[in-house]
């Protein structure tokens, strides 16, 4: 056993904490939280900065925005009445049917009431002498708490470039990651979408059908994937719902906790034409579960090119300009970045009111007060929409003012990428809780599981904390290397770490480049995270 026990201060001069816990974020994981902080008897206040609850489901409401996780799984597990009640529309959730499910969980749980809205945690400091933290709100507030809880999302922190001229352009201007409540009117309209991440591939084909004319204006091309998204049959459900606690703990099995046909094959088990045969019928699953079509798509060079040319030619059977086609094609292995779920997304560069324009090379040269100029060319616009993406996975944290012991800042610490022991703690950040996060599954995984996973874990440590009397936690430096290591051991072994993307922050200038999620597996990383709590909390220091 690894725990080390000390006193470090007298009980009768502490400061008394205002709650027990500060949690930031009223998304999944920040409601689950609140949900189980009360189960377990502990006060808390959850600052927010939405006017409501649902995170990145609050902002990201983008046309087409929806999720790339099948429903039945991207939901909540921890209560049985719940899942039952429900019920999805569509075996992918649309953006306003999850925050529909996310208010309908604040309202069942009535959680608003420990919410702060509109309110922004700017700072948070670690007050050694009392082993609590003492939280800053741009309203001007202070929060004395025991424990500082992140619950700020991995995609939360939109990344908006700074183009020359960008003052000047007098059209209508969108960021699809803080999209307005009110729908915006398209019609008639000459519209520039930046970016072909996710959030383009999803909302493009939409504000085509609307659009005078549609302009991408794509750097780098991405892997899109057709979701096969289709209304969730009443039956599909039921069977579903009929065992559905066996049907999650099936998923808790799998790598991505997440159910889909997967195979255990490698691409060369198979001959030439049943190779073939198996990438048709994962074709029609669809999505990110195309990847499952054979064990080693994100391990093997050569296997990764055989899937990478059968994805090709599903392309270019769709795309009728070959020039555009080859525009289209990505130069990278599939799947290193996070495969593009999408719905008709290549089909919309056969209409005559969509073009691509290729920008790899002029990047936007600058905005006009007209429109933009890329590629040698002014174009007129009446709507400049950015589809530019999130400083990704570290952003959510490192952009709060957070100290630790010694006076060390977050942003130190993390300079060289995130340390964390088990993604959820950071040695010499006592008695903070890092969610869903780098150095864990999290976008690796289901979200709402590994919310559950990482609240459940985290309440079960506060009641041991309470029941024996220890005021603060902390990973070891020691702990905190191994498991930063094996974070490291795990991506190593993966295409992943092979091309530019927010996995590695290559998207924001300047960041470290370090795969940050835990690619290890979920089974692993749970047994890791109860392992820790049958050695009696290993790798950390508890305090009394
Ligand atoms: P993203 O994947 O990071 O894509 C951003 C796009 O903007 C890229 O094409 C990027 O080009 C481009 N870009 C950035 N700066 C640019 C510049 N200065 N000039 C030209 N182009 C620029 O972001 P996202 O689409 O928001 O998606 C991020 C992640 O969010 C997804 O991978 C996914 O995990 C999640 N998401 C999921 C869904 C879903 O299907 N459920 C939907 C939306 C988002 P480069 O590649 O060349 O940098």
């Amino acid at each position: 056993m690894n725990t080390q026990a000390t006193t470090s201060h007298d009980a009768d001069t502490v400061l008394q904490p205002d709650v027990d816990a500060v949690v930031v974020g009223a998304g999944f994981t920040g409601l689950y939280m609140l949900i189980k902080l009360r189960e377990k008897g502990f006060t808390a206040r959850c600052i927010e900065a939405a006017p409501g609850v649902g995170g990145t489901w609050y902002w990201n409401r983008y046309p087409g925005a929806r999720c790339d996780i099948e429903s039945m799984q991207y939901s909540y597990q921890f209560d049985e009445e719940l899942q039952q009640e429900w019920e999805w529309p569509e075996r992918y959730a649309a953006q306003p049917d999850i925050l529909a499910y996310i208010e309908h969980v604040a309202d069942r749980y009535d959680l608003n009431r420990d919410i702060t809205f509109e309110t922004r945690v700017e700072a948070a400091a670690f007050d050694e002498d009392s082993n609590t933290w003492l939280v800053e709100t741009d309203g001007g507030e202070t929060i004395r708490a025991r424990y500082f809880i992140m619950s700020v999302g991995c995609l939360s922190v939109p990344i908006k470039p700074r183009f020359e001229g960008a003052e000047d352009f007098g059209g209508e201007v969108y960021q699809t990651s803080v999209w307005p409540e009110e729908p915006v009117d398209f019609k008639g309209k000459r519209v520039g979408v930046i970016g072909v991440g996710s959030s383009a591939v999803q909302s493009v084909p939409l504000i085509a059908e609307e659009a005078e004319h549609v302009y991408v204006y794509q750097r780098t091309p991405n892997f899109v994937v057709e979701a096969q998204n289709r209304p969730l049959g009443k039956e599909e459900a039921a069977a579903i719902k009929a065992d559905y606690k066996r049907y999650r703990q099936k998923a808790w099995e799998v790598q991505s906790a997440f159910l889909f046909p997967r195979h255990d094959e490698s691409v060369f088990d198979l001959s030439a034409d049943d190779r073939k045969a198996r990438l048709d019928e994962q074709w029609e699953v669809g999505g990110l579960p195309f990847l499952g079509a054979f064990s080693d798509i994100l391990t093997n060079d050569d296997a990764n090119r055989e899937v990478t040319d059968y994805w090709e030619s599903r392309m270019r059977a769709v795309v009728r300009d070959p020039k555009v086609a080859d525009l289209l094609t990505p130069d990278e292995p599939i799947g290193c970045k996070r495969l593009c779920s999408g719905t008709n997304y290549y089909e919309v560069y056969n209409r005559d009111n969509v073009t691509l324009v290729d920008v790899l090379d002029s990047g936007i040269e600058r905005l006009t007060p007209t429109g933009l100029r890329a590629a040698g060319q002014d174009f007129d616009l009446d709507v400049i929409i950015y589809a530019t993406g999130f400083d990704a996975m570290t952003g959510g944290v490192t952009k709060i003012a957070i100290t630790g012991t010694g006076g060390q800042t977050i942003q130190e610490k993390w300079a060289n990428g995130p340390r964390t022991y088990i993604g959820l703690t950071i040695s010499g950040f006592p008695n903070m809780f890092n969610m869903v996060s780098a150095g864990s599954p999290s976008v690796l995984a289901t979200m709402v599981t590994a919310a559950e996973q990482h609240g459940d874990w985290v309440a079960d440590c506060l009641d041991f904390m309470r029941e024996n009397g220890h005021t603060r936690i902390d990973a070891t430096p020691e702990a905190e290397a191994d498991w930063v290591a094996e974070v490291d051991r795990a991506a190593s072994v993966s295409l992943r770490v092979k091309c530019d993307s927010w996995y590695v922050g290559s998207n924001v200038e300047g960041k470290a480049r370090v795969f940050a999620p835990y690619i290890g597996g979920w089974p692993p990383y749970v047994a890791k995270c109860e392992a820790i709590v049958a050695n009696g909390y290993e790798g950390f220091t508890l305090t009394t």
